[in-house]
Parts: structure tokens; C-alpha cells; sequence
């Protein structure tokens, strides 16, 4: 029997992604579905302090609206010479939600006086997967690296072209889909979390 389970975000890459995870673990197992086939469900507001706090409230909110097991990720930019900032403000650091290029001009015009040797960085990412029942798991992934002095390459979104992940020297809009899912934050968190999913959703019988 194959259970459903809803992907909080409207992001097909993250659907086709974490579809791909599953289905190595557990073929045929899971029916992963995104949140665009509940048209009613609302955006649910990052109102907690951390990564993990967002992801679980997001998780949470669309296990409880849909009555099914749900899973969420919440990632950001954590840049040490800026204490950790944008961290959870990733999305909305220069003001506007989702401006990814006013959002990298500010690390960069912030950054603009700190050397080569301090600008390390890492992305994090907090997956989180709320059963009906309230049951919960959260698995975390972490992608090390250090910010440029300019955006370089055309893929990816949001800071990749100002990240270069560390032992690299492209930018990560410069790798494939692919090669950054296997580095990346996102990637770890949803294939830490993957083997939790199986086990509880099988514990549904
Ligand atoms: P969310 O968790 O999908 O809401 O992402 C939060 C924000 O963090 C994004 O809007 C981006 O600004 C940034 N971010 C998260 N993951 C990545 C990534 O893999 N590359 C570049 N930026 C990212």
C-alpha cells in the first residue's frame, strides 16, 4: 500500500527532488503530492527564530489542513563575519520578499571591507516531516563555502551566484541541478530525513 504524503512548498524542484530521494529508498512506497493540489491551504507565516522552529510550522500547519503526513524544509544564508546574517531573513534581507538580487548586493555591499580569509559562509537547511497525529521528525544539512566579491553563473537562485562552495572553485550557479544536490544543505537534510519517513509512515500500517 502507498501512503500520501503532502511536500509543503510549490516548488516543483524540491517535489521532483525529494520524489527521487524517496523512491530510492522505498520504491513505490510513497506518494509524494505538493501543496498546489489543495488550493485553499494559505502561505503560512515564518513567525519562528529559528530554522527548524519555521520548517516545523510550515509542516505542521499542512499536516493539519489536509489531515495527511506532511514534510517542509526552511533554509537560509548564514555568514560568519555577519554573525549568522541573513540566516532566516534569507528571503527578505534587503526588504522585499524574494528580491534575490537586492537581497545578494546587500551581503556583498556588507561584506565589501572583509578580507579573503574571512568571508566563510554555509547554507542550512532544516527538513521537517508532522504526522496527523502529531508525531514529528526534523533532520538538518549544512553546505559550507565562502562568499565572492561578485556574482558569477546563471543557475541555481537566491545567493548561489555569490557562493563558492568550499574544495570548489566555480560559484554554485555554476554547477548542474545535480551536482549541487548532492553538496547541498537541502539535499542532506531531505535525504537524512527520508529513511525517518519511511519508518513512521510504514508504523501507519
Ligand atoms: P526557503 O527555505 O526556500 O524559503 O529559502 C530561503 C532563502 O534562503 C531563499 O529565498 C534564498 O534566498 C536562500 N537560499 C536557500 N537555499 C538556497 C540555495 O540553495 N541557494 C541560494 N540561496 C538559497
Amino acid at each position: 500500500m502507498s501512503h500520501k504524503l503532502v511536500l509543503a512548498t510549490r516548488n516543483q524542484g524540491k517535489i521532483t527532488e525529494f520524489r527521487r530521494i524517496l523512491d530510492a529508498l522505498a520504491p513505490g512506497a510513497i506518494e509524494l503530492i505538493g501543496v498546489d493540489q489543495f488550493p485553499d491551504l494559505l502561505d503560512v507565516e515564518e513567525t519562528g527564530s529559528t530554522f527548524e522552529e519555521n520548517s516545523l510550522l510550515k509542516a505542521r500547519y499542512t499536516s493539519q489542513a489536509t489531515g495527511l503526513p506532511a514534510i517542509a524544509d526552511d533554509s537560509g544564508l548564514c555568514v560568519d563575519a555577519l554573525k549568522g546574517d541573513p540566516g532566516i531573513f534569507s528571503a527578505r534581507w534587503a526588504g522585499e520578499h524574494g528580491n534575490d538580487r537586492a537581497n545578494l548586493e546587500k551581503v556583498l555591499d556588507q561584506l565589501k571591507d572583509v578580507a579573503d580569509g574571512q568571508r566563510t559562509a554555509h547554507f542550512m537547511c532544516v527538513a521537517s516531516l508532522v504526522l496527523p497525529d502529531g508525531r514529528q521528525q526534523v533532520a538538518e544539512g549544512r553546505f559550507d563555502g565562502v562568499i565572492l566579491r561578485a556574482p558569477v553563473g546563471e543557475n541555481g537562485f537566491g545567493y548561489d551566484p555569490i557562493f563558492q562552495p568550499a574544495g570548489l572553485s566555480i560559484s554554485s550557479a555554476q554547477m548542474s541541478a545535480e551536482e549541487k544536490d548532492l553538496l547541498s544543505h537541502r539535499g542532506k537534510s531531505l535525504r537524512a530525513l527520508a529513511p525517518h519517513v519511511i519508518h513512521l509512515l510504514a508504523s501507519l500500517g
